[in-house]
């Protein structure tokens, strides 16, 4: 599977590339097109580039190209929530790397010795990535948040089999066991392209919920200790307690899920905000004002809403 440069070798291997031509091929066809002179036949590495005949976007025929390599990273990256280690930093990196590469992943960049990242990135970069990836390590993410960010074509957020599977064990062990492609048969993902995919990103997968970011949050409410100070308003409306815990924890995500389940507490171990719109009295205020939880109905919204993925 590694290092394919040409399509009728992939053309061998799967029938998801039958409707593809390389654009050499094309320009032979079809001329005069006006692409002629801006898509180059081939790609830096060697590989032929390919489209189909409706003229989908040229891309590079190796399935692990090191330029979509880098590209996949910058997604990756990005989609992860990390900022300032663009394209350009990533094709660097795994321009210069992907060679030492012990799986054909690009996520293999991961596991790049300290001293090449420096070497390669220089100082600010390198403890820029050095961070990325011990972050990377050390959080718990969703499922539905890092298997789009891994960049797989035809599997975005979006994609059928989010709504099947909940966590990123369940998707290893159908890899693992050889069961993925009757398995998306069964939910309606029958296209050979969807199983070249996952096959060719079969270790990235792996590769990412078992090393690189293996702390996984199961879909579920997170429960969260909270005081609510006297009267509260939120959006401008004036709520008991009752109603405004009632409208916190009725927030949900895009899948629908309920997110949160708040309890009252004036445990100071325990409380994560103190909620009060105006200052006073109360033992709970002078709890939240010790502490440095305190916010207003409104801000507490948001931040309840701004960790929802
Ligand atoms: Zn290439």
């Amino acid at each position: 599977m590694f290092n394919i440069k040409r399509l009728s070798d992939i053309q061998k291997k799967t029938s998801a590339y039958n409707n593809f031509f390389t654009v050499k091929e094309l320009k032979e066809r079809l001329i005069p097109i006006e692409f002629k002179d801006e898509i180059p036949d081939y790609c830096k590495c060697g590989g032929e580039y390919i489209m189909t005949s409706s003229f989908t976007e040229a891309q590079c025929v190796d399935p692990y190209c090191p330029y979509k390599m880098a590209y996949t990273l910058s997604h990756f990256i990005r989609h992860m929530g990390f900022k300032d280690f663009g394209e350009e930093k990533c094709k660097t990196l795994v321009l210069a790397t992907y060679d030492s590469f012990q799986y054909p992943s690009f996520l293999c960049v991961f596991s790049v010795d300290e001293n090449i990242i420096f070497a390669k990135l220089g100082q600010a970069d390198a403890n820029n990535f050095i961070n990325i990836r011990n972050t990377l390590a050390s959080t718990p993410y969703r499922f539905n948040k890092s298997f789009p960010a891994l960049g797989i074509p035809d599997f975005g957020a979006n994609c059928k089999l989010l709504d099947v599977i909940k966590t990123p064990k369940e998707i290893v062990h159908l890899l693992a066991s050889g069961k993925i492609n009757d398995f998306l048969d069964q939910i309606g993902m029958r296209a050979p392209i969807y199983k070249f995919y996952l096959d060719v990103f079969d270790i990235t997968i792996t590769l990412l919920y078992s090393t690189y970011a293996p702390l996984a949050i199961k879909p579920g409410k997170k429960e969260l200790y909270i005081a609510i100070t006297g009267n509260v308003t939120l959006n401008g409306i004036s709520m008991t307690r009752t109603e405004f815990l009632h409208a916190c924890s009725s927030l949900k995500n895009s899948d629908g899920e309920q997110m949160y389940e708040l309890k009252e507490s004036k445990s100071k171990s325990k409380l994560s905000y103190v909620i009060a719109d105006a200052p006073s009295a109360s033992e709970k205020y002078e709890i939240g004002k010790e502490l440095n939880i305190l916010v207003t109905a409104d801000e507490f919204v948001k931040i309840l809403k701004d960790n929802i993925d």
